[in-house]
């Protein structure tokens, strides 16, 4: 057994570890060398599963399962995080069983914990405002929120202005262009043109220009949605462009074109765009639109630069993309690099495939919105 396998064994203990934290004191288990935070967190929940409960019997039940089951304290502490949110007599502790019994993996578990608590009101709905920070270190943040729509339009006038700073991070190119904007030096928002691709089915499209859109969600790249209603008055006030770019898909080859070129053409990167509206890479949210045209097969390999082999990947992930495995072999392997596997195309879609040999795909919102979820 290896490190890693024992550790892995370890944590299926959790809830022998569990029960004895909970006959300690946190501020032992900080003098043991743990954070107190840390501590307290772990007794928090020890507290939960083995002291006084509304559902003593329901409690009894899914400790005994959880240990059966072999959980982790992660997935013990997941579960917590969003059974405390429920304060109805008896609710939490039924939504812990749930979890408990749940057989799926733990980002399952945990979408259908979210869903959960938002069925039964446990969630507080973000609310538009500006709020304000407390100085720290002689720094105050802002934060905003409001419509995807505002703050993407102002997003999109900021990134004009820092378009060719690469060197500096996002966040610090950007913030001499918002001041500018604010004071009134600047040029404005810029009214947004949606050279941005939108991808509709042909169903919803013949029901949007039917002006039955009121149910459809129209997804596009630069990460927001709009509903059918939006997209139509963006066409009649002429935000759309003159030109309505259509790709053609097939459902397993995935997107279907005749060219063969050293660079990705405007058009081969509007039909890569309209396949992936967000990053591919499992967990990105990095928007098409500030995505760069990736080649799945290398072109140093005899990749070719045609449609099949054309993906959006956002800069990250276009860098640590390991192009040359898992599916060949390298001569030499570079010792202390860590491999992060390579996208892949897997019956019509891209997929990251990782260097255990498995294939993810990105589970984001407008991932499941793009042309080829759509036929
Ligand atoms: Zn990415």
């Amino acid at each position: 057994m290896d490190k890693y396998e024992e550790f892995m064994a370890l944590t299926s203990q959790a809830i022998g570890i569990l029960k004895d934290m909970s006959k300690r004191s946190p501020y032992d288990m900080a003098s043991d060398g743990m954070a107190r935070k840390t501590a307290k967190s772990f007794t928090t929940l020890a507290d939960v599963l083995f002291g006084p409960t509304d559902s003593p019997r329901l409690q009894r039940e899914s400790v005994a399962l959880a240990e059966e089951r072999g959980l982790s304290l992660e997935y013990l502490d997941m579960v917590e995080k969003h059974a405390r949110k429920l304060k109805k007599r008896g609710a939490a502790w039924r939504l812990r069983a749930e979890l408990i019994a749940f057989e799926d993996t733990f980002e399952e578990a945990e979408a259908y914990a979210k869903k959960r608590v938002t069925e039964e009101g446990g969630d507080t709905k973000k609310k538009p405002g500006v709020r304000l920070g407390r100085v720290v270190d002689g720094l105050r943040t802002i934060s905003i929120t409001d419509t995807q729509r505002r703050i993407t339009d102002l997003e999109k006038t900021l990134d004009t202005a820092v378009e060719n700073d690469n060197d500096r991070p996002r966040s610090e190119s950007l913030l001499e262009p918002f001041w500018d904007l604010v004071e009134g030096t600047g040029t404005g928002l810029i009214r947004p043109e949606y050279r941005t691709v939108i991808t509709i089915g042909l169903d919803d499209f013949a029901k949007v220009s039917y002006g039955k859109g009121e149910d459809v969600i129209v997804a596009l790249s630069d990460g927001t949605t709009m509903t059918g209603a939006e997209f139509i008055n963006a066409a009649m006030a002429g935000s759309l462009g003159d030109k309505l770019y259509v790709g053609l898909f097939h459902p397993t080859a995935g997107p279907v074109n005749l060219y063969e070129a050293r660079f990705a053409s405007d058009k081969l990167r509007t039909l890569a765009m309209a396949e992936n509206l967000v990053c591919p890479w499992p967990d990105c949210n990095v928007p098409a639109d500030r995505c760069q045209v990736h080649h799945i097969d290398a072109h140093k390999n005899g990749g070719h630069t045609k449609p099949s082999n054309l993906t959006m990947l956002c800069k990250y992930h276009n860098g640590v993309n390991d192009d040359d495995g898992p599916r060949k072999k390298r001569k030499r392997p570079s010792p202390g690099k860590p491999k992060r596997g390579r996208m892949r195309r897997h019956r019509g879609k891209v997929r990251l495939h990782t260097p255990g040999g498995r294939l993810v795909e990105n589970t984001h919102d407008l991932s499941s919105k793009g042309a080829m979820d759509l036929i």
